[in-house]
């Protein structure tokens, strides 16, 4: 598939409205393509942004009873030049409206967060990776000291790999993903029929950040930033069992620099 075909059906494909063989068609050519990858990406965070509530603003009773009065302040003057009146009328009506339509339509300061807009591509890859098993990992391993070297050259850092086994969540595997822009590290673990996807990439605040939990789409998804590096665990395991695996991950790394 080329450039002209993908920009085509990346509408679709953001809509989630192309068939499977058509979606991983686009999906592969932009995994080689940074122009429609990055052409997808800002489609989805204007997306985002326009359903977004709360970067509607609602006018308040106060500016409504502004222009009203403002308006029948115009009706005042046009009784004393009844020939301008109605066209005054009207040009206060539509810088009215204009004022309510800009107004509308200002974002507010605290939009959505990085998060919120990073939490579908995590979904959407912990699918995609459970969809086709040959692409569910790359270097199919348990063992740290193969994962780990593995991603030696392929990505610009090196991802802490830990294997809880003894706490019951064996490490499966490592592959390359994509996320959030760039290409990181998804190391999948087990927890009896469930899969976690772990998403591993530098982070981009210096600080480390607590761990926060979400559901969406019946997925449980935690996420946290600890020494440098930003962590998505994501599974349909339940919450209790997430969170335990998030505790031993977040345990054995090694202590923040930071703190
Ligand atoms: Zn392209």
């Amino acid at each position: 598939m080329d450039c002209e075909e993908t920009r085509d059906l990346i509408d679709g494909y953001a809509d989630r409205e192309l068939d499977l063989v058509s979606s991983l068609r686009v999906e592969r050519h932009m995994q080689v393509c940074e122009d429609c990858m990055r052409a997808h990406q800002n489609l989805q965070a204007l997306r985002s942004l326009m359903h977004d509530e709360s970067l509607y603003f609602r006018p308040s009773a106060g500016l409504r009873k502004h222009i009203t009065s403002a308006l029948r302040a115009e009706v005042k003057i046009d009784r004393r030049l009844p020939w301008a009146s109605w066209r005054w009328l009207a040009v206060a009506a539509s810088v009215a409206l204009v004022a309510i339509a800009t107004l509308t339509l200002i974002p507010r300061p605290n939009g959505p967060s990085a998060e919120e807009l990073v939490a579908p591509e995590v979904i959407a890859n912990h699918v995609r990776s459970l969809m086709e098993p040959n692409h569910r990992v790359d270097v199919p391993s348990s063992d740290q000291h193969t994962v780990k070297p593995w991603f030696n050259g392929k990505l610009d850092f090196s991802p802490p790999v830990e294997n809880p086994v003894d706490e019951g969540f064996p490490l499966v595997g490592g592959r390359l993903d994509y996320l959030g822009g760039r290409s990181v590290a998804a190391l999948v673990y087990q927890r009896r029929q469930h899969y976690i996807n772990l998403f591993i990439l530098p982070s981009k605040d210096a600080q480390d950040l607590a761990e926060k939990s979400v559901k969406r789409q019946g997925y449980n998804l935690i996420h946290w930033d600890k020494s440098g590096m930003e962590y998505w665990a994501i599974s349909d395991l339940n919450e209790a069992e997430l969170r335990q695996f998030a505790e031993i991950i977040q345990n054995r790394l090694s202590p923040s620099p930071w703190s």
